[in-house]
């Protein structure tokens, strides 16, 4: 019999289907907030000016395509640090990822050989992927309170008793900022009492920054990051520009591992790239590029910023324009929790058979947790969703 014959069949991502049922929907005025992708106010996926400048200044010289070193472009790597820590760091060990994506598994993998008994600890709830890369890395993954259902937030004391309880050596998966898939982050205060609770344990932080610029700001939002820096722990960050460049399909992101010295960083950076050589051997030449040129010159980077600040506060005005359009529409609970969500999902406290309804009677594609992107909202499909929403709300 065929080698294949006993495969099962994988569930499909949920995300993913509920794409292909998007697609296969021939309604006019059906509306898509199941992705996590930032779409502009003509509902269109942008392309940033400030990376088309850059993409313009490398097409007039342009360069053959040899292969890059293991841990990427040298100037790129620096340049993630100077953004993700304030400066760069000897101490710290930066490789060139694919995504955010990339990031987490090659620091999954790092960790298995470091630290091959270690528990895993996710938010509850947390990005899918968390777990599922965790998993497949050959990880026990558990989880820690996060989301407050009743009080439309974060179960802080939860988590941090969590933490409290979690044996030496765990590894603890953070929203570095504009947590996935519930919008709520913990305060400046609160990072202060995990950070201590993580130092006090001997506990392993990855911090997850796919979304930075998304909440208050590139600053504001490295909070957690500098907090955990200034507290001398080794740790890793994982980064993403997919969303705040709008490079999705570039695959364009870093890991980086905060050592306590120089000495050590090497050595880890000798190891990540035994990670990335086993694995594809060295990261793509274009994106990381286009990244790095726009970092590096202080017209793009204004630019850019510029631009990034665009998309945090058009969502913010949506999430604004949510909760006006279904009090007009006659909802009558306090909806106030969606304006002060962060980044580009709101949960919206839906339960899964009312995203079913959505969906069935509406054509408002949201995620059966009640998730919905609100970066997908625009002027043109809100009558809609408002409409949809206010209906199974009543
Ligand atoms: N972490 C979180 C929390 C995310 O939401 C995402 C993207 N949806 C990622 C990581 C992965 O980002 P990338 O697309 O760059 O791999």
């Amino acid at each position: 019999s065929s080698l294949f014959a006993d495969v099962a069949l994988a569930p499909r991502d949920p995300i993913l289907g509920l794409n292909e049922q998007f697609n296969a929907d021939t309604r006019p005025g059906k509306v898509n907030l199941g992705v996590g992708v930032y779409y502009d106010e003509n509902g269109k996926l942008p392309l940033l000016r400030c990376v088309q400048e850059a993409e313009k200044a490398m097409a007039a010289a342009p360069k053959p395509r040899g292969y890059l070193p293991i841990d990427g472009i040298a100037a790129y790597d620096k340049a993630v640090q100077k953004l993700v820590f304030g400066s760069e760091l000897k101490h710290v060990a930066t490789v060139q990822a694919l995504g955010g994506t990339g990031a987490l598994k090659v620091g999954a993998d790092f960790l298995k050989h470091l630290s091959p008994n270690a528990k895993v600890l996710i938010s509850d709830p947390s990005w899918e992927n968390h777990r599922a890369l965790f998993t497949q890395a050959g990880f026990d993954v558990q989880t820690y309170p996060y989301y407050d259902a009743a009080r439309k937030g974060v179960n802080f004391d939860g988590m941090l008793a969590a933490l409290n309880a979690a044996p030496a050596g765990t590894i603890v998966v953070l929203h570095a900022c504009c947590h996935n898939p519930t919008g709520y982050d913990i305060s400046p205060a609160q990072w202060t009492q995990v950070v201590a609770a993580v130092k006090a344990r001997g506990l392993t932080p990855f911090l997850d920054m796919a979304y930075q610029g998304f909440g208050f700001g590139l600053k504001e939002d490295g909070e957690a990051v500098r907090q955990f820096l200034a507290a001398g722990i080794g740790f890793f960050v994982s980064t993403s520009f997919s969303k705040s460049f709008s490079l999705y399909g570039e695959r364009v992101g870093a890991l980086s591992v905060v050592c306590t010295s120089d000495d050590e960083a090497a050595r880890v950076l000798s190891q990540l790239k035994i990670m990335i050589r086993t694995n594809y051997s060295n990261p793509p030449t274009h994106g990381a590029q286009v990244v790095a040129q726009v970092l590096a010159d202080d017209k793009l980077r204004a630019l850019w910023e510029e631009e990034l600040a665009g998309m945090r506060i058009r969502i913010k005005a949506m999430r604004s324009a949510l909760v006006a359009a279904l009090k007009a529409a006659g909802v009558t609970q306090d909806l106030s929790f969606v304006t002060e969500q962060l980044g580009m999902f709101s949960y919206s406290g839906l339960n899964a058979s009312q995203m079913q309804r959505l969906r069935g009677e509406f054509g408002v594609y949201g995620v059966d947790s009640g998730r919905i992107c609100v970066a997908a909202l625009n002027e043109g499909n809100l009558p809609t969703v408002a409409q949809a929403m206010a209906a199974v709300l009543k």
